[in-house]
């Protein structure tokens, strides 16, 4: 197997956005794909070096652990060796790539079709306070809109597009491989159906132009990590008047000082002395609404959990509020002066006695004894 660089493989730089290896891919496809290359082996190598390339980029978990682990990062990863061509169905495997080239699986064909925008990925960082309760943020992301001066039709101002005459505006060409008769995107007005022979000036005639958009991000109560909103529409503006693509919004939570959230309990530690641990208590517990009373029992120990009903968070997905369980940690004294270490000292003297008082030490030293016991026993 190969071991090109895959960035390489697609000719494109190592932060090319997700369109951009989109659209590098899909230029190598169109080139080296087997249908249009019959017999051809040094296409076929192509073909397979692209769509395994593509295969890691696209992906942004496997484009991440290739970035930092090279082949190594992703050789588990790749979906059981993956055939040459001949395997599976070209149009079931890349059907989002390709949907809008061979038309695939219907509905989309039929030409007069400029490209339609590409998705966009915006990745949002929130706290948890912030991912627990829902908020509006403002997003800027950088993107393509629609060209004003040509109102997205990438023609110059006064002029319009004409009707392709390769393909009498229909967008596809029929082509004869051998048996196979291939529909394929014209090549003359790569698809649109319309040739612009005058274009505009101020988006080169692609009826969009790179701008920076701002949006208003509703994040709905309860979103973790992980979660993604879809705002439909919001990506990147089509070629020349095509629908735009959609935004993904990445949800990622930040680390809390104090909490963290599993599904929908909340976990925190909460030191408190031996005093309080031996006698009991009552200690101020923070949740996310404010500060609630724990009531510590006498003799609690060291690693007990307290479970705060109804203190967690309530999902996004609906279901019971969680709880906040609260794991209380004994804290040993520190910086000691003379006289509090004899306090201690007179204590420790007044428990040792027997075994009432510190049950736990006790079996446990019992225990220990036992098996060195047999230990020796054993080796006599
Ligand atoms: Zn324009
Ligand atoms: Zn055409």
């Amino acid at each position: 197997m190969s071991k090109l660089d895959f960035y390489v493989v697609l000719g494109v730089e190592r932060n090319a956005s997700e369109a951009e290896i989109k659209k590098a891919f899909k230029r190598l496809a169109m080139k080296y794909h087997p249908d249009r290359n019959p017999d051809d082996a040094e296409a076929e190598v192509k073909f397979r070096e692209a769509r395994e390339a593509y295969d890691v980029l696209s992906d942004p978990q496997k484009r991440a652990a290739y970035d930092q682990f090279g082949h190594a990062g992703v050789e588990g990863a790749m979906g059981g060796g993956g055939g040459g061509p001949g395997g599976a169905s070209f149009s079931d495997i890349f059907g989002d790539v390709f949907g809008d080239i061979f038309g695939g699986g219907g509905g989309r064909g039929g030409g007069h079709r400029a490209q339609r925008g590409a998705d966009l990925r915006y990745h949002l960082e929130l706290s948890l306070e912030e991912a627990v309760r829902g908020t509006t943020v403002k997003i800027r992301v950088p993107t393509s809109v629609p060209c004003t001066v040509c109102n997205g039709t990438g023609a110059k101002k006064g002029t319009s597009p004409v009707t392709c005459p390769t393909c009498g505006g229909v967008g596809q060409v029929r082509m004869q491989q051998g048996f196979f008769s291939l529909q394929q995107t014209c090549p003359a007005c790569h698809g649109s159906g319309q040739i612009i022979k005058e274009p505009c000036p101020a988006c080169h005639g692609q009826g969009r132009v790179e701008e920076e958009k701002t949006l208003s991000v509703k994040v709905p109560a309860g979103v973790d990590n992980g979660d993604r909103i879809r705002l439909s529409g919001e990506g990147e503006a089509g070629e020349r008047g095509a629908p735009p693509g959609d935004l993904y919004v990445q949800i990622s939570v930040k680390e809390h000082p104090i909490f963290t959230r599993d599904e929908n309990n909340l976990y925190c530690e909460v030191p408190i002395s031996f005093v309080t641990a031996a006698l009991g208590g009552e200690l101020d517990v923070p949740t996310l609404d404010g500060r609630v009373k724990l009531k510590i029992p006498a003799e609690t120990q060291s690693g007990k959990l307290f479970k705060l009903r109804g203190k967690g968070v309530k999902s996004v997905r609906g279901g019971p509020v969680g709880d906040l369980i609260c794991r209380v940690i004994i804290e040993t004294p520190v910086n000691l002066n003379s006289k509090q270490k004899e306090l201690l000292r007179e204590f420790e003297a007044s428990t040792s006695a027997g075994n009432t008082h510190r049950p736990k030490e006790h079996s446990w030293l019992d225990g220990v004894k036992k098996f060195i016991d047999d230990i020796k026993s054993k080796s006599h």
